[in-house]
């Protein structure tokens, strides 16, 4: 029998969190419910609730919460003692991590990444990679772009477009030129000649940067996607002017938009490639930063940390690598379901003269306005699906379901958000036919 979302109506105690917690909290203010358990695709509240997730930890859980294997391997490790500190010593879970991570992503793709275990969370990855691509190099500026997001910490915080999230800096935000992403402006405006000719004009003002960084699916910034061609060109530029190439694969990278780097048969290598969110598999903190051998010219605890390898992400990350990537039959599986969501995503969007964005299982739809986002995903809570937005206005409703979700569960939650969205919207399409 198929489970369906049963939201609780029950408001629960807040006042610990108004008392204790700090205003910057936000994903509690638009699912006000305190939750207590979460299984595959279900979140649970105190009060009987039952919510499907489309929002999947914002992407760090895409084989789902607690998946069996990883949380069985998790609780051997934990019950035989293992090292639980992160300090980066040899561990046998570092190391059982680091086989199949060589064996099973980066040999069969005919990639050659050295491993950098950076703080555990992606702003750490990010942070890293711009150290070395500046190092390397020996200039200072690095070319993001328009929409991109890549974290909270001053150097990725420079690399990010939205102007609220920089205000938060309180300092001058340097040493980063925003340049338009593919398809910024509506027409026939190229933007890798655009970039080109910036960077060989010198006298265009824009210094020759240390890296171009680029999401190839903007996540936060509205899930625009970048295409093949796009991504082979600017890495062609980054090339002739002597810039490192990073794809921040954060978000779109561990299958999300359907292979495991988000990059895959694009005919291209990026030359520094970040991960985060969904490499421990189970929602546990873990970064890392690959670049390619010649760039590892760090000299020992040049760029240090208390947390460097999370060995708990390590045992589950590793049981996700061996359950879920030792052959093509996930890829297969997401490319198929990715096609269900966009077929039920471009039907929606049609019936309502609105557009739709991104790529495998990362997608959403332009409902035109933040108000009208915000509406439809408060719609759609209230009826037990979890789901949020993405945009430079908030105006992108995104769909990041698990990608281990049955296809019935899948279509469940998209009746729910094909509702809201007509509740929100109106049927003008279907009542002119
Ligand atoms: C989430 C995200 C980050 C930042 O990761 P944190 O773990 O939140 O610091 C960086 N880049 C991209 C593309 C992301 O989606």
């Amino acid at each position: 029998m198929t489970l369906s979302p049963k939201p609780s109506t029950t408001l629960p105690d807040t006042g610990i969190y108004e008392r204790r917690e700090s205003a910057v909290r936000t994903y509690s203010r638009s699912l006000p419910r305190q939750f207590n358990r979460a299984e595959h695709v279900w979140i649970h509240d105190d009060n009987g609730g039952r919510y499907l997730d489309f929002l999947s930890g914002c992407s760090s859980l895409n084989y789902g919460h607690n998946h069996p294997i990883l949380k069985q391997a998790l609780l051997d490790y934990i019950a035989a003692d293992g090292i639980t500190h992160g300090l980066d010593m040899h561990t046998d879970a570092k190391a059982r991590f680091l086989e199949a991570f060589e064996e099973l992503i980066l040999q069969p793709r005919g990639l050659d990444y050295r491993v950098m275990f950076t703080g555990p969370t992606g702003t750490n990855a990010v942070e890293a990679a711009i150290k070395l691509a500046r190092k390397v190099t020996g200039r200072e500026m690095v070319v993001a772009f328009t929409n991109g997001f890549h974290g909270m910490t001053l150097g990725a915080l420079a690399c990010t477009g939205n102007t609220g999230k920089r205000g938060g800096a309180g300092v001058p935000l340097s040493h980063v030129a925003h340049e338009p992403y593919d398809g910024y402006f509506d027409g026939d405006v190229d933007t890798v000649q655009v970039l080109d000719q910036r960077l060989s004009d010198p006298s265009s003002g824009l210094d020759a940067p240390a890296a171009i960084l680029l999401e190839t699916v903007q996540g936060e910034g509205g899930l625009n996607a970048a295409s093949p061609e796009w991504l082979r060109a600017i890495s062609e530029v980054a090339r002739k002017h002597g810039a490192l190439l990073i794809v921040d694969d954060i978000q779109a990278g561990c299958g999300r938009t359907g292979s495991f780097f988000s990059f895959e048969g694009m005919g291209f290598t990026p030359d520094i490639v970040t991960l985060a969110k969904s490499i421990s598999g189970y929602g546990l903190p873990l970064a890392l930063t690959l670049f390619r051998p010649e760039l590892d010219v760090w000299s020992p605890g040049e760029h240090n940390g208390t947390f460097r390898g999370n060995n708990h992400a390590f045992v589950t990350a590793a049981a996700a690598l061996r359950h879920f990537w030792a052959n093509q039959d996930f890829e297969a599986d997401i490319a198929r379901r990715g096609g269900l969501l966009e077929a039920r995503l471009d039907r929606i969007a049609a019936r309502h003269g609105l557009t739709t964005r991104g790529r495998g299982m990362m997608r959403g739809i332009d409902v035109g306005s933040g108000a009208a986002a915000s509406a439809i995903t408060q719609a759609c809570f209230d009826k037990g699906l979890i789901i949020e937005t993405s945009g430079a206005h908030d105006e992108i409703v995104k769909v990041l379901a698990p990608l281990v979700i049955d296809d019935e569960l899948l279509s469940a939650g998209l009746d729910i958000l094909e509702g809201a969205v007509r509740a929100e919207l109106g049927s003008t399409l279907e009542i002119a036919a």
